[in-house]
């Protein structure tokens, strides 16, 4: 009999996906899926480039955690939950978190200018990292 291609309510905590979840959540770098995959490679070996591109999306569309859509080449991952601004260095592509609170004032400034019910606002700060301003 064919399995049936509906999503799980909850998601199964497989020893993978508790896996991936931990490489993105240390160190908060925000990795790249083919970060994960080298980070996660070390404690499961035999795990696919492929597996690790669908049990990120998976574990995204669960919110377990969220894809940064940013400037740059490639998607990043971030396992932090409370909204919360990032920061990218121009030369070395490396992504922190800016501890500022989500700026209500433009929120209400866009709903009064559109007369839309705002849900969200996505605001990416760029600049050039201490380690890339560091003389040669
Ligand atoms: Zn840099
Ligand atoms: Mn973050």
């Amino acid at each position: 009999m064919k399995k049936q291609m509906t999503m799980p309510d909850k998601l199964r905590m497989t020893k993978q996906r508790k896996a991936l979840l931990e490489v993105v959540q240390r160190g908060n770098t925000h990795p790249t899926a083919d970060d994960v995959y080298r980070l996660v490679k070390k404690r499961l070996p035999r795990i696919s480039l492929g597996t690790v591109y669908r049990n990120l999306d998976l574990l995204v569309a669960q919110g377990l955690m969220q894809k940064l859509e940013m400037g740059g080449a490639q998607r990043r991952f971030d396992a932090k939950h409370e909204r919360h601004y990032h920061v990218r260095c121009v030369r070395c592509g490396r992504v922190d978190d800016l501890s500022m609170k989500p700026l209500a004032e433009v929120e209400r400034a866009a709903r009064r200018l559109t007369n839309f019910e705002i849900t969200g606002h996505q605001l990416e700060f760029s600049g050039v990292c201490r380690e890339c301003r560091r003389p040669g």
